[in-house]
C-alpha cells in the first residue's frame, strides 16, 4: 500500500479527518464485502447510520449525508438492499455536497509509521469514543430513533456492528466476549463512556508488543500521565486510576470542542 506523506499532528486533539476516513472506509470498503444487506444485517446497519446521524458532532456535511442515508433506509419498504444502492446514494450525496468523503483516506491522529498499521481500526475506536461522549452531552438526541430505551445505545450498536461487519474477526470475537460479560451492567451515560475506555485499555494491554503494535505508537494504558496527570494515582505503592478525573478527561478529549478540522476535506 502507498504510504502518504507524514502529517504533523497533536496527540491531545481528535481530528475530523480521521472520523471522516473511518466512515469512508466503513461505507466503501468494509460494507462492500456484503453484496446485499438483509434481515439482521440491514437492521444493524440502519441503527449504525441512525446513531451517527444523531450523535456525530458539528452538524456538517457528514451529518447531512448520514441523515439522508438514514431517511432513505427507513423509507424503503424492502427487506433486502443491494450494497450498490447504498453506494450510489453515498456517491450522489457526495457529489452534491462536494466536501464529505473525497477520493482518499486521510489518516492524521491515526496515521501509521508503516503501511498496514493503525488507520481504520484506530479511527473506529475514535469514532465510538466520540459518540459515547456526545451521547452524554446531548441527552435528547436519541428520542424517536427506536434506540431510546437502550441503557447504552452507543455500546449496543457498536457491539452489533463489530459482530456483523468488522473485518477483523478475531477482534470481533474478543469484543463480543467482553460485551457479553459486562456490557449489560452499564446503566448510565457516564458508565458508557468509561466502559469503552476501560475495554479499549484491556485491548491495549493484550496487544502491547504484538505485530500490530506500531513502534511509533506503542500500546500502553491510556491516557498517559503526560496527557492527563490527574488521571493517575498511587495507593500503597500501586498504580490506580482516578475514575472521576478519567471521565473529565474523556469528556474533554473526545468532546466536540476538541475536534480539529485540520486536514479535513
Ligand atoms: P488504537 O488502540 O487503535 O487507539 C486509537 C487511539 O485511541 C490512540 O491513538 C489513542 O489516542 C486513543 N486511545 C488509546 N487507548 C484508549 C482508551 N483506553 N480509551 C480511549 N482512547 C484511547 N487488534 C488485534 O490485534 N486483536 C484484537 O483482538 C483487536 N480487537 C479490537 C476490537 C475493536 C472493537 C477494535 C475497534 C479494534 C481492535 N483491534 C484488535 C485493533 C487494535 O485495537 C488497534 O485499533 C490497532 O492495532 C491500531 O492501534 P493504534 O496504535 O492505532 O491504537
Amino acid at each position: 500500500r502507498h504510504l502518504q506523506p507524514w502529517r504533523d499532528f497533536d496527540r491531545s486533539k481528535v481530528y475530523t479527518a480521521d472520523l471522516e476516513s473511518a466512515l469512508h472506509y466503513l461505507l466503501r470498503v468494509e460494507l462492500a464485502t456484503h453484496n446485499t444487506l438483509e434481515g439482521e444485517e440491514l437492521k444493524v446497519f440502519k441503527d449504525f447510520v441512525t446513531l451517527v446521524a444523531k450523535l456525530y458532532p458539528g452538524g456538517g456535511s457528514v451529518v447531512k449525508l448520514m441523515e439522508t442515508l438514514s431517511d432513505w433506509l427507513l423509507s424503503l419498504p424492502l427487506q433486502r438492499i443491494p450494497y450498490q444502492a447504498v453506494l450510489d446514494l453515498v456517491d450522489n450525496k457526495m457529489s452534491i455536497s462536494g466536501v464529505f468523503l473525497g477520493a482518499e483516506l486521510r489518516w492524521v491522529g491515526c496515521q501509521g509509521s508503516q503501511a498496514g498499521l493503525r488507520g481504520y481500526p484506530c479511527s473506529l475506536w475514535t469514532l465510538f469514543h466520540v459518540l459515547t461522549v456526545q451521547h452524554e452531552a446531548t441527552p435528547t438526541a436519541m428520542e424517536n430513533t427506536g434506540l431510546e430505551d437502550e441503557a447504552a445505545p452507543v455500546l449496543q450498536v457498536m457491539r452489533r456492528y463489530i459482530r456483523m461487519f468488522f473485518g477483523c474477526e478475531q477482534c470481533g470475537r474478543h469484543f463480543e466476549q467482553a460485551a457479553a460479560a459486562t456490557m449489560d451492567q452499564v446503566q448510565t451515560r457516564d458508565q458508557q463512556i468509561l466502559w469503552l475506555w476501560n475495554q479499549h485499555n484491556m485491548v491495549n494491554y493484550r496487544l502491547a508488543g504484538s505485530l500490530s503494535d506500531d513502534p511509533l505508537f506503542p500500546k500502553a494504558p491510556w491516557p498517559s500521565p503526560s496527557l492527563c496527570a490527574s488521571c493517575h494515582e498511587e495507593k500503597n505503592g500501586v498504580h490506580v486510576w482516578n475514575y472521576d478525573n478519567v471521565l473529565l478527561f474523556l469528556r474533554h478529549h473526545y468532546g466536540a470542542s476538541n475536534l480539529s478540522p485540520r486536514y479535513s476535506m
